[in-house]
């Protein structure tokens, strides 16, 4: 009897092997009939991966420097796991539907499983290639791996998308009853004859010259055990203050798991289900628990969002927003990318960025008020900075908070809510600590003086040693002026002139 057709387990943004639909269907099929279980991940060289490319063609979103790094480290860590599970991660490079089609060539696989993906040029993709093996006769299905609900099974009264928000949560939340996290399987049986793959480190993912990731090592371990000990350690008290610690920057007070999620290291019926056991084993986390879990809702509907306008990471939602009168100040944006604005919570947000791939949300809010309303520089560059930056850049969660900032997207901060960096830096980061950290030059700085050098006296910087417009910049601009100039052009935008 020959061997039955091996099983090909595509990996993609589910780098994971607990909780993972398409590896568990692999394994069971796999147990039923002795097929061998083929784990593959492929470097898509045109859109690099977990990124897309706008349907409109506007902009390409090939995976930035940052992801690139963690990608690396995500992989290493997945091709170990699988390797002691039984079956070598098989590693392939080009466009995705070709290594598939060579693939099956080389080992007679019947059947190929993956877990959904929901950017455009992504969710395109995988409907022409599933088509295509279809055609063909091979076996090919796709899970669900990454949402509490699809997009396409959340409708309105109307049975029309959400646009808003708390809406879209209450119907969620209230309906949802998603499946318990399943294990990882016990084995994975390898095919008799190993196909020959890549190596990682040819793939070139981590910098060298220079290796800027020193930052990013110090800060983060990748993969599926980090995640879930990240998840636990999270759960097992710091979310029980969530509520009111979330919006400071200078406590560690939010779990960090988005880069976890944007990789799929976990996922969010992994989070969903821990967290409500957490909330009846220890009531008195109820409610910080019911916020965090308000914020994985926002998470999925940023899903919902892109789903329906797919032209999100480029286009406003509120097509108003198409005509308004930008700047074009390279000067300004260079001083904003390398946190030299001169306004110090603005600086220590985009130096932390820089340092360790990650910025603290209420400080991602600031630095992207500044860029939109003060800058008056397209939210666009700037969510081009962070998909480059971050290492939890997502498309649908950067596109969808960008707009949010900028007034344009679904359920926003209105456009005339401009962000006073001093006052923000005051309420969030009394102390100053945040911006010691990251903007040392200011470490020996007063808290009274820490959000606006420039408004100390003379002794007093003399004392902490900062001379302003050598040591650190004076602001590249005037908060105030800023403002108005902001409040006008949307005055005209808004009465159409
Ligand atoms: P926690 O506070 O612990 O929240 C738990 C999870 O909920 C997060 O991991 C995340 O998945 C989700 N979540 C939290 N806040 C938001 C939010 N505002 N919108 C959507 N989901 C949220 N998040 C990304 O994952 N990728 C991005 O590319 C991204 N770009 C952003 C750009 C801007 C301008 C802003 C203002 C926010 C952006 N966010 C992005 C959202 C948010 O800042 C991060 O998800 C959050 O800071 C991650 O930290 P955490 O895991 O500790 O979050």
């Amino acid at each position: 009897m020959p061997d039955p057709a091996p099983i090909i387990v595509w990996f993609r943004t589910d780098l994971r092997l607990a909780d993972n639909p398409a590896l568990t269907a692999a394994a069971q099929a796999s147990a039923d009939t002795g097929a061998a279980v083929i784990p593959l991940y492929i470097l898509e060289e045109e859109t690099g991966g977990t990124a897309g490319t706008s349907p409109a063609g506007t902009s390409t979103w090939p995976l930035g420097g940052a992801q690139r790094w963690w990608l690396h480290g995500s992989l290493e860590r997945l091709g170990t796991c699988c390797a002691r599970h039984g079956s070598p991660l098989l590693l392939r490079r080009g466009e995705p539907g070709a290594v598939l089609d060579a693939l099956i060539a080389e080992t007679g696989a019947g059947c190929v499983l993956w877990n959904r993906r929901y950017t455009p040029a992504g969710t395109a993709r995988d409907a022409a290639i599933k088509q295509g093996l279809k055609a063909r006769g091979i076996d090919a299905r796709s899970f669900n791996a990454a949402l509490l609900a699809e997009p396409w099974t959340v409708r309105n009264k109307s049975g029309g998308s959400f646009k808003v928000f708390t809406p879209f949560w209450r119907h969620v939340s209230s309906t949802l009853n998603p499946p318990l996290p399943t294990r990882a399987p016990a084995t994975l049986k390898a095919p008799q004859t190993a196909p020959a793959g890549d190596r990682l480190a040819d793939w070139g993912l981590l910098p060298t010259r220079p290796d800027w990731a020193a930052g990013l090592r110090r800060r983060w371990v990748p993969g599926e055990t980090a995640a879930l000990s990240h998840l636990a350690e999270f759960l097992d008290g710091p979310v029980g203050a969530y509520a009111t610690e979330r919006d400071r920057p200078d406590r560690a007070g939010t779990s960090a798991l988005s880069p976890y999620l944007a990789f799929g290291e976990i996922g969010p019926r992994q989070i969903w289900h821990a967290a409500r056991h957490a909330a009846d084993a220890r009531p008195e986390l109820a409610a910080g628990i019911e916020a965090f879990l308000r914020e994985v809702g926002w998470r999925e509907f940023q899903y919902h969002l892109l789903h329906h306008a797919p032209d999100l990471p480029d286009r406003p939602l509120d097509s108003r927003f198409t005509g308004f009168a930008w700047r074009d100040d390279p000067a300004g944006l260079r001083a904003w990318q390398r946190g030299r604005t001169g306004y110090p919570i603005v600086d220590a947000g985009m130096r932390q960025l820089w340092e360790t791939g990650w910025m603290h949300n209420r400080v991602r809010m600031i630095v992207a008020s500044f860029l939109i309303k003060d800058l008056l520089l397209p939210w666009q560059e700037g969510e081009r900075w962070f998909w480059d930056t971050l290492v939890d850049a997502d498309l649908a969660q950067n596109a969808g908070n960008w707009q949010w900032v900028a007034g344009c997207g679904a359920d926003a901060a209105p456009f005339f809510r401009v962000f006073n960096p001093v006052l923000q830096g005051e309420k969030f980061d009394p102390a100053g600590d945040y911006v010691r950290r990251y903007v040392p030059e200011l470490g020996r700085l007063p808290a009274r003086w820490i959000h606006q050098p420039w408004a100390a006296p003379a002794e007093v910087l003399r004392q902490a040693g900062v001379r302003l417009g050598d040591s650190y910049p004076r602001p590249i601009l005037d908060h105030g002026a800023a403002r108005e100039r902001a409040l006008a052009l949307y005055k005209e935008l808004k009465e159409g002139v």
